[in-house]
């Protein structure tokens, strides 16, 4: 089992190296002297645990936990307080910002290792249970469970600040057919191999892909043009053409191909995660209907009111 990752914080070079003594064997160990440094380590390698000592120069440790906290990539990983201060309201202030464990200097070597330990597990056992609950088992990218998640935050943002959507809802052409010749293990090898393509295709880190249903997947991509998104469309149909994945029994092409449902709106208050979804799944329906191994882009719905 790969090493996990521990970044300690500390402004006083000498408690670093205590701590690297302490640890430095069951870990992989980064450090940091000063909040700001914590802060684009932590943004960097995401480690599994942070050691962060209070009193600090310029930024303490409890601002720095404050920004933690804030920070959606970041919020879930465990902080421990290493602190000399010893005063009962530290403490409690502390723990109020989310720490999971305070732990005062002068330490004792062991404490610091078995703490450490415990939390360590902890956390191994709160990421498995994430994978499992939102990760799709065959094809390793984001399970219905967590691309609905990501549709419902999306949509709420994009509401909030007045922001463009796109939606892809994307499904394979004629699958079952090529279940029923090549078999199902031949099946679940393309979904995987189509799952990566998509996933390797989408390049800004904002944009999301998962699996939501049996061949179908979803695509979101925020603040998209309306041209962006037919690029992006068209990239993604053309990524699983030339996988070159043989699909004789198809009537639409020698191989493997996808059609598509794109919307591109700047959700009113009348929208919401179901209804672009159906939205975009209407489109989906007319790419099937006009021949498959195509896109089609959703009528802007404001103007169909309009008529
Ligand atoms: P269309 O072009 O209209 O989309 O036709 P289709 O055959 O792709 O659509 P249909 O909905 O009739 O069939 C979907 C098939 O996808 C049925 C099932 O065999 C296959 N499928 C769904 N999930 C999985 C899976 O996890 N593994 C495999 N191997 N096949 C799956
Ligand atoms: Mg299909
Ligand atoms: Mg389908």
């Amino acid at each position: 089992m790969a090493k996990q990752t521990v970044l300690v914080v500390d402004d006083i070079p000498h408690n670093i190296h205590l701590m690297n003594a302490i640890l430095n064997e069951e870990y992989r160990l980064l450090f940091a002297t000063n909040g700001p440094d914590a802060l684009k380590i932590a943004g960097d390698y995401l480690p599994d645990l942070i050691l962060l000592d209070v009193m600090m120069p310029d930024m303490n440790g409890f601002e720095v936990c404050r920004l933690i906290k804030q920070d959606d990539l970041l919020k879930d990983i465990p902080i421990i307080f290493v602190t000399a201060l010893n005063e009962v309201v530290n403490e409690s202030e502390g723990l109020k910002l989310g720490a999971i464990d305070y732990i005062r200097k002068p330490y004792n070597p062991d404490i610091i290792r078995l703490r450490v330990r415990n939390h360590i597990e902890l956390k191994r056992a709160r990421d498995e249970l994430f994978q499992l609950s939102n990760v799709d088992r065959l094809t390793g990218i984001p399970n219905r469970r967590a691309i609905d998640a990501a549709m419902e935050k999306e949509v709420k943002r994009a509401l909030r600040m007045n922001r463009s959507i796109g939606l892809l809802m994307i499904d394979i052409d004629h699958f079952k057919d090529y279940n029923d010749h090549y078999g199902h293990v031949a099946g679940d090898l393309c979904l995987t191999r189509i799952a990566e393509a998509l996933q390797g295709t989408l390049l800004r880190p904002g944009d999301s892909v998962g699996r939501y249903g049996g061949e179908e997947f979803l695509c979101i991509l925020p603040e998209v043009q309306l041209d962006g998104i037919l690029f992006v469309a068209e990239k993604l149909r053309k990524a699983v053409e030339d996988l070159a994945i043989m699909h004789a029994y198809s009537p639409v092409s020698d191989r493997i191909t996808v059609s598509i449902g794109a919307l591109w709106t700047i959700p009113g208050k009348e929208d919401d995660a179901t209804s672009l979804i159906e939205a975009a799944d209407k489109a989906l329906y007319q790419s099937k209907e006009s021949g498959r191994n195509r896109i089609t882009l959703a009528p802007d719905r404001k103007s169909e009111e309009r008529k």
